[in-house]
């Protein structure tokens, strides 16, 4: 359907937890989050119903993401209910890749039609300084399988950060050569832990261009400007919230694992979800996509959110 400002909406990003086995720097507190009663949490019964009432209300595409879904429990047993959802066009899921060495085969079969991993590093002591708790072999091996199980055209999602990972630039853009891969790379969101960082941090994505002269534009894809390396068999996807703001093509709303909508990444206007069932489900999203923000203001000031990537789900 369209929203108030005649954007289309067909496009679910639904958190499953806000619990992570990994504290990335930028994302999540070093101690973590408090666990919440298991009540606060959306039901995987729920969870299946904002997914069956937003697809009634124009919704086409799923991403499952947290918080990392793969710790969440139930989570194969949700694919399957999603998947055969009627007019659903695509289930995919965002991971930061330790769990697929198990979960990648199950989730092919349960019906997961695509996944974005989250690498923003290729060097083992800078993954484990980023992540606190990961480990970088368990994410290669976790590609690996993910590629075994029949995930083909994988999506990494590499958060760009001044100082950080700026120096391996050319190493994520090597991997294309070999592997039909996309890499995209995503400016740093002021949000959260990160909001306080110093201003180097934030480069913005333009940045890889300049560096990089000979990519190669190619037709852009949903919110992403997209480039080849000539003869490179992977795709290079630059992603700019900040410097190059793309709300008036976004047709993205959000569930938060506590069941909030949200029109907008980084407003904070919500909509509570929980205990609505059938028609007043629908028309309460229904009312979330008109009520959708035209725009948000991170050139301005640092997002306007008080929550933590983690719970609202990247
Ligand atoms: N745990 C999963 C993962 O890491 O892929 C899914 C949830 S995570 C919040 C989703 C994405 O948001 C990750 O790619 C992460 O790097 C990104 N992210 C988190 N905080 C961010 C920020 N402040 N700016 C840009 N991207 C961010
Ligand atoms: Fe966890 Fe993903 Fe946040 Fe990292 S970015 S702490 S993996 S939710």
């Amino acid at each position: 359907m369209l929203d108030g400002c005649g954007r289309v909406v067909d496009y679910l990003r639904l958190s499953v937890t806000d619990l992570c086995n990994y504290r990335c720097q930028y994302c999540m507190p070093a101690q973590g989050v408090p666990k919440r009663a298991h009540r606060e949490i959306l039901s995987i019964e729920e969870l299946f119903e904002i997914a069956q009432a937003s697809v009634a209300c124009g919704v086409k595409k799923i991403r499952l993401t947290g918080g990392e879904p793969l710790v969440r429990r139930g989570l194969l047993d949700l694919c399957r209910l999603l998947r055969a959802i009627p007019g659903l066009e695509e289930l995919c899921l965002t991971t930061n890749g330790s769990l697929l060495p198990q979960l990648a085969a199950p989730l092919r079969r349960a019906g997961v039609d695509r996944l974005n991993i989250s690498l923003d590093t290729l060097r083992p002591e800078r993954f484990a300084a980023m992540t606190r708790l990961g480990q970088l072999s368990e994410v290669l091996q976790g590609v690996e399988a993910a590629e075994a199980a029949g995930f083909s055209r994988l999506k990494f999602d590499t958060v760009l950060i001044g100082g950080f990972n700026d120096d391996e630039i050319g190493d994520f853009l090597d991997l294309t050569r070999q592997h039909p891969w996309e890499i995209r790379f995503i400016e740093l969101m002021p949000m959260g832990p990160c909001s306080a960082w110093e201003a180097h941090r934030f480069l913005p994505a333009q940045t890889i261009l300049e560096r990089f002269p000979h990519l190669q534009p190619l037709q852009p894809q949903g919110v992403a400007r997209r480039f080849r390396l000539p003869g490179a068999q992977g795709t290079v996807g630059l992603i700019s919230p900040v410097s190059r703001e793309f709300c008036a093509g976004c047709r993205r709303i959000r569930v938060t694992a506590d069941g909030r909508l949200k029109g907008c990444l980084h407003s904070a206007e919500e909509l509570s979800l929980r205990n609505l069932h059938g028609q007043a489900l629908e028309d309460a999203i229904r009312q979330g996509i008109l009520q959708k923000p035209r725009h948000h203001h991170l050139s301005q000031r640092p997002s306007d959110t008080t929550r933590t990537m983690n719970e609202i789900g990247g």
